[in-house]
């Protein structure tokens, strides 16, 4: 299987109810690798840029709304199939429908503050890891050391 690069957001609500350490701790335990992290608060025009797919749909005004009401951690993930294994570790869109010990099912507060997001194919991946980072942001390290 490929080695793959995927963008991972820890949204607003993650940060405000102090779940950010939880959530880490999940992607990293399934095996996908930080290898750019940082903390930001997006502006209204970085979070429309960012949604841009969705400027149509009716929840995209509060969706751009929320994404930029308080700081977020942007990161890239890397491991095998790891845009896949991500979409699986947060769960579906709706924390309602999400499967048990999914992040989303455990974290998240509602349809749109849903704790995380996830790339949802290798193309959109590397558009979405442009967005925010530069090549030379992007760290190459040894994680198999054993204590
Ligand atoms: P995902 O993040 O699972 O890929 P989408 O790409 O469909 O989901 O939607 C992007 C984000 O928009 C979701 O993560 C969520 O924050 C928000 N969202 C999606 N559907 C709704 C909805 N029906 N009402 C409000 N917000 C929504
Ligand atoms: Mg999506």
């Amino acid at each position: 299987m490929a080695i793959e690069r995927t963008l991972s957001i820890l949204k607003p609500d993650a940060l405000q109810w102090r779940a950010v350490g939880k959530i880490l701790a999940r992607l990293e335990e399934a095996g996908l690798k930080p290898v750019a992290m940082k903390m930001l608060q997006l502006s209204q025009k970085q979070a429309e840029g960012f949604y841009a797919v969705h400027r149509e749909r009716p929840f995209f005004k509060s969706l751009v709304a929320y994404m930029s009401s308080g700081p977020v951690i942007v990161q890239v993930l890397e491991g095998e199939n790891a845009v896949a294994k991500n979409r699986e570790v947060m769960g579906a869109t709706d924390p309602a429908k999400a499967a048990e010990g999914t992040i989303r099912k455990l974290f998240a507060r509602s349809i749109e503050a849903n704790s995380v997001h996830g790339s949802d194919s290798p193309e959109n991946a590397r558009t979405e890891i442009a967005y925010f980072f530069a090549q030379t942001e992007l760290v190459a390290y040894d994680w198999t050391a054993k204590r």
